[in-house]
């Protein structure tokens, strides 16, 4: 892979071997249990890879879109679940890092160094999810506070997280114009949780809706201004979904057509497997394809993101294609792998069906796949002539 140093090998191997050790034995269970995945937590923990986001200056090792690609990646190929662990928590550390002030840094860095904390990511509300930019969730601001009240919902983590990076509306502005970014801590006075949600996929990620009533959150843990928490999310949130829920996808994809190569390859009775049947091989090679094309996609639109550089727009449509395209990928890679498998996929338990399912949720979340059109086709007004598409990676 042109785009990966020793740094990025380095890294993919040593969440490989985690995954191979700690997670792969227990990924159906992980799938399958609705609670939260202890055994990952722990093993990421000791890795501390909720903190791989963590800037050098506050001790942290400072990784790229591209590294946290690998890990979210490496990790989904057997368990989507746990990386939803990592996922929102270097998200949101990132987040901090690149709008914090130096107090803010301060503060919450010292929190979250050692590696253990989760945290979470609120924007969904029961009526707005596309629609963000309507929210409801208000906050009213009292002396140094405000007073924030609403309910968020598919909080992706629940209650275990250490803080929530919420959207919330302080202004009367119109639409997106009055959104702020507050981080709540978990131990706020009024904020709870509801039971985890029965989703069809993800089971191992805890998703529950968040309920705020008049929770006081101190001004001081605002990010950036007052009424500028969507150019927050659309300038700085946004790009992540690239190694978030893209990265996802290609890893479930990939996850799916290992378990089907597998399959294919195992010798039945008489001899013979599945394999040397032109119909199954033609299906695993459209696979392959489709996958090795949107992990360059992924891997070349985190390297554009690293080096800086591009246009905001072209930026802004690499990221959206890449989200579409990976997780439509996964949902065509798992209806194949559901045709080479037959009755090993048709088991409710089995990992290709828990996988099956987490690539029609990675369609949904992070901002859902027609709405990545909507950014991509609305961008096609501006680019350039060429393209618009950097050159030279
Ligand atoms: C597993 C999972 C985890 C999640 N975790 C989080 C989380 O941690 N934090 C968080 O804030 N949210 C989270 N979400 C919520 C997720 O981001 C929303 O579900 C998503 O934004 C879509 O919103 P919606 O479900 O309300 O669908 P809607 O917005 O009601 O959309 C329904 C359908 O209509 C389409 N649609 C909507 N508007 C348009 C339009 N203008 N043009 C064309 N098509 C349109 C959509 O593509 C979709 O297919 C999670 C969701 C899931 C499934």
């Amino acid at each position: 892979m042109p785009f990966l140093t020793s740094a990025h090998l380095g890294l993919k191997k040593r969440v490989q071997d985690l995954v191979d050790k700690l997670i792969a034995p227990h990924a159906k269970d992980i799938e399958g249990a609705s609670q939260f995945p202890r055994r990952a937590y722990k093993a990421f923990c000791r890795e501390k890879l909720f903190a791989l986001a963590m800037p050098k200056s506050h001790g942290g090792p400072e990784a790229d879109s591209l590294s946290l690609a690998l890990m979210v990646e490496t990790i989904s190929t057997v368990s989507p679940s746990s990386a939803l662990l990592v996922f929102p928590s270097n998200a949101v550390l990132r987040t901090i890092a690149l709008t914090g002030t130096a107090d803010q840094k301060d503060r919450f860095f010292s929190e979250l160094r050692g590696g253990d904390q989760p945290l979470a990511f609120c924007l969904t509300e029961p009526d707005h999810g596309s629609d963000a930019g309507n929210l409801a969730t208000r906050a009213v601001a009292e002396g140094a506070s405000y007073l924030v009240s609403g309910t968020k919902s598919f909080v992706t983590l629940g209650p275990n997280a250490r803080y929530y990076l919420t959207f919330v509306r302080t202004g009367p502005g119109p639409r997106a114009a009055g959104i702020s970014a507050l981080l709540i801590p978990r131990e706020a006075e009024g904020l709870s949780f509801g039971p985890p949600e029965k989703k069809m996929g993800l089971h191992g990620s805890v998703t529950s809706q968040m309920y705020l009533d008049q929770v006081r959150v101190p001004k001081a843990n605002r990010l950036w201004g007052e009424g500028e928490g969507w150019r927050l999310l659309t300038e700085v949130a946004n790009p992540m979904r690239v190694w978030g829920a893209a990265s996802m996808a290609l890893g479930a994809a990939q996850g799916l057509f290992n378990l089907a190569l597998k399959h294919a390859r195992r010798e039945k009775s008489g001899g013979h497997s599945l394999i040397g049947q032109q119909a199954v091989s033609f299906l695993l090679a459209d696979m392959r394809t489709r996958i090795e094309a949107s992990r360059s996609l992924n891997y070349r639109t985190c390297a554009l993101l690293d080096r800086g550089g591009a246009h905001p727009r072209e930026m802004e449509t690499l990221v959206s294609m890449a989200k579409y395209y990976a997780s439509d990928t996964a949902m065509q890679v798992a209806g194949m792998a559901g045709e080479v498998m037959g009755q090993a996929m048709a088991v409710g338990d089995s990992l290709a069906a828990r996988l099956f399912c987490v690539a029609k949720g990675i369609q949904i979340f992070d901002g859902s796949n027609q709405v990545q059109r909507l950014i991509v086709a609305r961008n096609l007004a501006y680019v350039n002539e060429n393209g618009g598409a950097e050159q030279g990676l």
